[in-house]
C-alpha cells in the first residue's frame, strides 16, 4: 500500500528517487542511504543532507552559479535572467554568466528551469516545529490521502536511524480535511506501515490523536497522568485533552540532542517546500504573569501549541552558534498578558511586556537569525465595549511599544459583515501617531484580510504594512451568504501598501506556501470549493507578496525577497514553471533545489551537477 501512495503522488519524481539511490549508494554506501532514497524524495533528502555533515561552518571563498534557467528576479522590472552568481552568500552577478567568463565554484545547468526568490513567510508559528517530539515526519502536511501519510511514516522509518522504543511522530498541519478520506489513518493501517516503532499522529493545535499498537501499548503503560487509548488506536481531545495528556509524556521525554535533531528536520522541510527565511511569533505557555521559565515547562493541559518561550529557541540557538543552521528565522515576541485581577492597577499590569521592551533588543542577530519585535498581539485584542479592563491593558500595550520605538503588530482580519476591530486597531495607531509618532517604526496588521479601502490608505499613510491570511483554503466553507471568505485580496494589492501573504503554520495550517499562492490566485479550498468568489489575483502578484512584500514586512526588502546583486543569496529551483502550469499543478510544486545564503539546502537530485574549478 505504501508504495503505491507514493508512485502515485509524483510519477516523475518516482525516476528521480531511482536515479538519487544509484548515486547516494556510490556516495554514501551504506544500506541507510538506500532505504532513505527509496523511502520518498521528501524523507531521503533530509537525510541525505544532515547524513552529509554539509551544514558546518563556511567557507571563506563560496561561490555557486547557476545557468540556463528561467530566472524570475522579481526586481522592479520583473527582469528575467538566464543565470546568476552568488559568492559568499550574496548575488553577484545577474544574468550575464557564459561557459567562457571562467566561473569559480560549483555550476549548476538548470535545463530551462524556472527559479524564483527564496519565499518568505510572515506569520508562521514556526519554532513550535523545531520543538515537535519524536523523529518528526513534517512531511505528512504534502500527503493527499491516508496511503501517502502511511508511506511517509514508512520512509523514515526506513531510513534507520529511529532507535528501538523511540517514536515516530506526525503532529500540527495534518487535519482529515486535507486527505482524501477525511480522516486519519487507523491503528491495523499504522501498524502495517510502521510495526517495530511507536507511532503517534497528533491533529491540528490540540487533537485527537492517533496511535499504532507500539504507541498504544506506550501510553498505557504511563502514569500521573494516565493516558486513554481507544481499541482503535484513538486518542480523544476534548476535556480533559487526552492527546495533550500523550503530547506531554512525548515532551518531558525529550532531551536537548531530540530537540536539536528536531530543529535541523524543521529546517530541511522549510527549504523542501522553498521557505528560506520565517517571521516566527512565539507561543506563550500561560499567562499568569510570573517571569519564572521553570513553570512553563511542559504540562499535561498544554496543547501543541503551547512551548515554554522562554527555551523554545535554546535548540536553533545553538544550532546556529555551531554554524549549522541553515534557515533564516526572525523571531517576533507575542505577549498573551491580558488583564490580570492580582496584578493590580495598571501601572503593574504587562509586567512580560515591561521586561521585553526594557531588557530585549529589537532587530539584533546575524543575517541567519535575528530578534523581530512584538509579534501579532501585545497584549490579547480587547474592545471598551465588552471588556473593558482588556482594552485598558491593550491600549497601554500599544502606548509601552510607542514609547519605548519599538515595531508593534495586532491581528484583526474583520469579516465581510464587521470592520470594527480593524477599526479600532487602525485608530488607535493614529493616536499613537499623534502622541508618539510611529511612522518610522513601520508597524503592522496581520490578517488584514477585510480592511476597507479607506483603512488601508489610512494604515498606508501611518507607512505600515500588512499581511494576508493564506491558509484559509484549509478549512474555509462556502459562506451561506455568497461573500467571500477572505482576504480580499485585490483590493488590499490595489491599496499599494505593502501587503505580504502567509500560511500561519503549523498548527492550524500547514507551512507549504504553494498552498497559500494557489488559494490567492484561484480562491479554491482543499476540497475544490470557491470560497473566495472575485478575489483572486495573479500569480505574479500572489509572488510578489510571498517575496518582496514580505520582505519589507521583515524589516529586510534591503537584502531578502528578489535576486539582485547585493542581495543575499537566496532563491528556490522549481520542479515546474510557477507562471504556465495549470492551477491544479501549481499548488503541487515542489523545489528541487533551494539555496540559502549561497548553500545548497534542499536537492532533491533532479538537476545533475558540473562541478569546475578554476
Ligand atoms: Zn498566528
Amino acid at each position: 500500500m505504501s508504495k503505491k501512495g507514493k508512485d502515485d503522488k509524483d510519477s516523475k519524481d518516482g525516476k528521480d528517487i531511482k536515479d538519487m539511490s544509484r548515486r547516494n549508494l556510490l556516495k554514501a554506501g551504506t544500506a541507510a542511504g538506500i532505504s532513505a532514497a527509496l523511502g520518498g524524495p521528501a524523507v531521503a533528502h533530509a537525510n541525505e543532507r544532515h547524513g552529509g555533515g554539509f551544514h558546518g561552518k563556511k567557507s571563506r571563498d563560496r561561490e555557486l552559479t547557476l545557468v540556463n534557467g528561467r530566472i524570475h528576479t522579481m526586481d522592479d522590472r520583473n527582469s528575467v535572467v538566464s543565470s546568476v552568481t552568488i559568492r559568499n552568500g550574496r548575488f553577484e552577478s545577474v544574468g550575464g554568466w557564459g561557459w567562457n567568463s571562467g566561473g569559480r565554484g560549483e555550476v549548476i545547468d538548470l535545463r530551462g528551469r524556472t527559479v524564483v526568490p527564496g519565499l518568505i513567510e510572515s506569520h508562521t508559528h514556526f519554532v513550535s516545529l523545531a520543538n515537535r517530539p519524536g523523529y518528526h515526519v513534517a512531511q505528512w502536511e504534502l500527503a493527499n490521502n491516508v496511503a501517502e501519510v502511511l508511506a511517509l511514516l514508512a520512509a523514515r522509518r526506513a531510513r534507520g536511524d529511529v532507535p528501538e522504543g523511540q517514536f515516530i511522530t506526525a503532529m500540527g498541519a495534518g487535519t482529515p480535511r486535507m486527505f482524501a478520506e477525511l480522516r486519519l489513518p487507523f491503528l491495523a493501517e499504522l501498524d502495517a506501515a510502521v510495526p517495530d516503532r511507536p507511532v503517534f499522529l497528533y491533529q491540528g493545535g490540540g487533537g485527537p490523536a492517533r496511535v499504532n499498537s507500539l504507541g498504544k501499548a506506550f501510553f498505557e503503560s504511563v502514569s500521573n497522568p494516565t493516558v486513554s487509548v481507544g481499541a482503535d488506536g484513538s486518542i480523544p481531545g476534548g476535556n480533559p485533552n487526552q492527546a495533550n495528556a500523550a503530547l506531554y509524556h512525548l515532551r518531558i521525554r525529550q532531551t536537548f540532542e531530540d530537540k536539536k535533531r528536531s530543529a535541523l528536520d524543521s529546517m530541511a522541510f522549510s527549504a523542501q517546500v522553498g521557505i528560506t527565511a520565517n517571521l516566527d511569533q512565539t507561543l506563550v505557555a500561560v499567562a499568569t504573569g510570573t517571569l519564572n521559565p521553570s513553570t512553563l515547562d511542559p504540562q499535561p493541559n498544554h496543547a501543541l501549541f503551547n512551548l515554554n518561550h522562554y527555551r523554545m529557541y535554546d535548540a536553533w540557538l545553538a544550532l546556529h552558534a555551531e554554524g549549522r543552521a541553515f534557515v533564516r528565522l526572525q523571531m517576533n515576541f507575542l505577549h498573551n498578558q491580558g488583564f490580570i485581577p492580582e496584578l493590580g492597577d495598571l501601572d503593574h499590569q504587562l509586567p512580560e511586556l515591561r521586561e521585553r521592551l526594557k531588557n530585549q533588543f529589537q532587530f539584533f542577530g546575524d543575517d541567519m537569525l535575528r530578534t523581530g519585535a512584538i509579534g501579532e498581539w501585545a497584549a490579547p485584542f480587547a474592545t471598551p465595549a465588552t471588556n473593558a479592563n482588556g482594552y485598558a491593558v491593550w491600549l497601554e500595550a500599544q502606548r509601552l511599544c510607542a514609547k519605548a520605538r519599538w515595531r508593534n503588530e495586532n491581528s484583526q482580519p474583520g469579516s465581510p459583515t464587521s470592520t470594527d476591530n480593524i477599526e479600532q486597531v487602525i485608530a488607535t495607531y493614529e493616536a499613537m501617531d499623534a502622541e508618539f509618532g510611529i511612522k518610522e517604526l513601520r508597524w503592522g496588521l496581520q490578517h488584514a484580510d477585510f480592511a476597507t479601502p479607506g483603512q488601508l490608505q489610512r494604515l498606508k499613510a501611518l507607512n505600515c504594512g500588512v499581511s494576508m491570511s493564506g491558509f484559509r483554503w484549509l478549512n474555509g466553507v462556502p459562506r451561506a451568504d455568497g461573500l467571500p471568505v477572505g482576504p480580499q485580496f485585490p483590493q488590499i494589492i490595489a491599496s499599494g501598501i505593502p501587503a505580504g501573504l502567509h500560511e500561519d503554520g503549523v498548527h492550524i495550517a500547514p507551512h507549504n506556501p504553494w498552498f497559500a499562492l494557489h488559494y490567492a490566485t484561484t480562491g479554491l479550498n482543499v476540497l475544490g470549493q470557491q470560497i473566495n468568489p472575485g478575489q483572486q489575483i495573479s500569480r505574479q502578484q500572489a509572488l510578489y507578496a510571498y517575496t518582496r512584500a514580505n520582505a519589507w514586512y521583515l524589516n529586510r526588502e534591503d537584502d531578502l525577497g528578489s535576486i539582485e546583486k547585493g542581495k543575499l543569496g537566496d532563491l528556490v529551483v522549481l520542479d515546474r514553471d510557477y507562471f504556465k502550469a495549470s492551477d491544479a499543478d501549481m499548488r503541487r510544486i515542489r523545489p528541487i533545489l533551494t539555496v540559502v545564503d549561497g548553500e545548497i539546502v534542499h536537492d532533491s537530485g533532479v538537476l545533475r551537477r558540473d562541478r569546475r574549478h578554476d
